[in-house]
């Protein structure tokens, strides 16, 4: 597991900080989660149903900002 320190996330809400957990619905601060990388690209783990939420890497050059796809 490699948590992305420094990661800029932007979710694509509107410009509400949120995620929202595409399995049990529940909105999540995203200062409160850590994404993490593997073999199947980044996600971020839901505190409340612990299931997988993957995010995108959108930035165009070589840092990483990550967003929720719709
Ligand atoms: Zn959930």
């Amino acid at each position: 597991m490699v948590y992305l320190d420094g990661a800029m996330m932007i979710p694509l809400l509107r410009g509400i900080a949120m995620w929202k957990c595409m399995h049990c619905g529940l909105e999540v601060m995203f200062q409160a989660v850590e994404p993490e990388v593997d073999n199947d690209g980044c996600h971020f783990i839901c505190p409340g149903c612990e299931g997988r939420n993957p995010l995108a890497n959108v930035s165009g050059n070589d840092s990483i900002v990550l967003a929720q796809p719709d």
